[in-house]
């Protein structure tokens, strides 16, 4: 092959010797049948791995192949790409002229597909990966998947119905999987990589001449090497210099510091050091005949992708005295880190409504203690409930919470119907109760004595739950039999779709009327979340006129254990939210567990309680045809 500007000549691998091993790897010597490879951008992979792949087996094992890229917009430059190969590497005597195709009648598919005897190569995007759909494929080469669009590639299932395409040839297939990753959340190239063997660059450190890896940045004892189990000594990474008054690089000052023994080279002799390196497995393949590999842009030859030029990026991306710009760390991450961006995730901490703890006790509405700080008389009562656990061993959690006037919260009471645990339903000994209406054992009998309750006022009068939402995500026609059955008002509620990353838009819509009941309503529960992590970050100085909307009081003295941090402050620091950057460029988030052990329950409790009180004032403003516009200080206003 004959590469044109800027590097004009043969194709050489002392340029990449990186991907020397790799594309041995499309050997039918080699026993590898999957190779995935997470890269940053500009590093040589399609030009040495790729192209001259195919031209091999043009030339030497011809069989159905099927180049794939990213995006329908990245075929002709593929394509392009391919037929320069052809043409330089003097075997375009092989492909099938285009008379001969049209003497074979075959019409419309001249650039992307390449007839040869004993094959062809057919170019396409995922996109329109169906159309492989019934061919017998030896040669399957993935470019670029990262950069697929659409929600087909979230289905993760894409690449096994791709990979299927080559049952027909189990024993020799080659599928080839090359990308640099995107975001952590919709990436295939990155689950395809974990799968594999790992394998990471080393190369010989130019002070102490030990095989090192380069990377961006290396904390003291960091695991390097699962497999030999070596560890970092030292804290390692690129390093430079910024001229303290022009603010500009100090470009002779770009090098690398090493995690052995904190000698400093820079990457003057990069062609050398590269061609010295090896892979290394970092993890057992979780299927034989796998092999993954990972390569930063750090790693690419001089005259395509310098230390310099890395190091401006990750300038770029922190721009001095200000937060980190999110759109460049994300470029900064893929390209030359060669990394999933993860986005950073906004935490919430228990610790400040913890100290909202008011002096009055569990069980009781505190308007006097509502009216002395300035918030007014509690106007509405709501509940919600959250279902756990399973249809004979249920879990039924609850919060009571009263609303004043302002439109700050002060909760009324929580509890847990039903004995559930997660992990402890092999646990005999303990009263199991169920989802069952109408059994002696039944969570709604219990729940119903909740409802019913009329809650003392410390002012001395009495209020009951003006509304109440019940979670029917799970345990759906339980749910919804109790609704029918219930003389109490009770809102069906369930969340949208939470693991899909929402578009941060200021004003949207909180909830919607649910298709299946007229007493269902959909909720936009990222938003809510939004809200509520907000209200849980409000301060009150007690000397100001009133508590801030929204404000969160809870009781400081109750007697049966509930309130404390186990049973109901960490539920509301159990989950995270996380920013991202999307395809198009906008600013997505989604609230997720923190991990999968963490208790939510208490959390989800008062984001239904934030919705049903909505749902609740709306309701009553469309009877009163008061409009959409209609608020808690109108509705608070026209009830007196
Ligand atoms: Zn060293």
């Amino acid at each position: 092959m004959v590469m044109d500007k800027p590097r004009p000549g043969a194709l050489r691998y002392n340029q990449t010797p990186y991907t020397r091993e790799i594309i041995n790897r499309f050997s039918p010597y080699d026993d590898a049948r999957v190779v995935a490879v997470m890269k940053g951008a500009q590093i040589g992979f399609s030009t040495t791995v790729l192209v001259p792949a195919i031209g091999w087996m043009i030339v030497n094992n011809p069989a159905n192949s099927y180049l794939m890229v990213g995006s329908p917009d990245l075929i002709p430059k593929a394509s392009e790409r391919v037929d320069k190969m052809i043409d330089s590497a003097g075997i375009a005597s092989y492909i099938r002229s285009q008379s001969a195709r049209r003497a074979n009648r075959k019409t419309g598919d001249t650039d992307t597909k390449k007839d040869f005897a004993g094959g062809y190569v057919s170019i396409g995007s995922a996109n329109n990966h169906k159309n492989i759909a019934q061919v017998d494929l030896q040669y399957i080469l993935l470019d670029d998947l990262d950069q697929m669009k659409g929600e087909s590639k979230t289905s993760g299932n894409l690449l096994k119905l791709i990979e299927k395409r080559a049952a027909a040839y189990k024993d020799s297939y080659k599928m080839f999987l090359i990308s640099t990753p995107m975001e952590k959340h919709k990436s295939l190239i990155l689950p395809a990589y974990l799968e594999g063997d790992r394998r990471h660059y080393y190369i010989e450190c130019q002070c102490c001449h030990e095989p090192i890896l380069i990377k961006w940045d290396i904390r003291e004892g960091e695991i390097i090497n699962p497999l030999t189990g070596e560890v970092a000594n030292n804290r390692g990474g690129i390093t430079w210099d910024v001229d303290p008054i022009s603010g500009e690089l100090d470009e002779k000052s770009v090098g690398y510091c090493c995690y052995k023994c904190g000698g400093w080279f820079s990457d003057k002799n990069k062609y050398d050091f590269l061609n010295g390196g090896i892979w290394q497995p970092t993890a057992k393949a979780q299927r034989p005949q796998y092999y993954s590999y990972h390569i930063s842009s750090l790693y690419a030859p001089l005259w395509m992708f310098d230390w310099k030029h890395s190091v401006r990026d990750w300038i770029k991306a922190h721009p001095e005295g200000d937060k980190r710009d999110e759109r460049e760390y994300q470029v900064f991450a893929n390209t030359v880190l060669g990394e999933c961006y993860e986005g950073e995730a906004i935490e919430t901490s228990s610790k400040n409504i913890q100290r909202n703890r008011q002096d009055y006790p569990s069980g009781i509405v505190p308007e006097s203690l509502s009216r002395q700080y300035g918030n007014g008389d509690i106007v509405m009562l709501t509940c919600s409930a959250d279902l756990n656990g399973l249809i004979e061993d249920a879990r039924l959690d609850y919060e009571v919470v009263a609303w004043d006037r302002l439109g700050a919260s002060w909760s009324v009471i929580h509890g847990s119907i039903g004995t559930f645990q997660r992990g402890d339903s092999a646990n005999k000994e303990r009263p199991k109760m169920t989802y069952e209406y109408g059994k002696e054992n039944s969570v709604w009998k219990q729940y119903e004595k909740v409802l019913d309750t009329i809650w003392q006022v410390d002012t001395g009068r009495q209020m009951k739950i003006r509304v109440s939402g019940l979670d029917t995500s799970n345990f759906t026609t339980y749910a919804y039999e109790f609704m029918d059955r219930t003389n109490h008002y009770i809102l069906g509620i369930k969340g949208d779709t939470e693991s899909k990353f929402k578009r941060k838009a200021a004003d949207v819509a909180l909830f919607k009327r649910g298709a299946s009941r007229q007493d269902m309503w959909i909720l936009e529960v990222n938003a809510i979340k939004d809200i509520n992590s907000e209200y849980m970050a409000l301060k009150w100085d007690k000397a100001e006129d009133s508590q801030p909307i929204g404000f969160m009081n809870f009781p400081q003295i109750s007697n049966d254990g509930i309130y404390n941090k186990a049973n109901f402050f960490d539920h509301f620091e159990a989950e995270e939210c996380i920013i991202s950057v999307n395809s198009v460029g906008e600013t997505v988030s989604k609230w997720q567990k923190k991990h999968s052990k963490v208790a939510n329950h208490m959390l989800d409790c008062r984001i239904y309680n934030i919705a049903v009180r909505d749902i609740a004032v709306y309701i009553f403003g469309v009877k009163m045809k008061k409009g959409k516009e209609f608020s808690w200080i109108d509705y608070c206003n026209m009830i007196k």
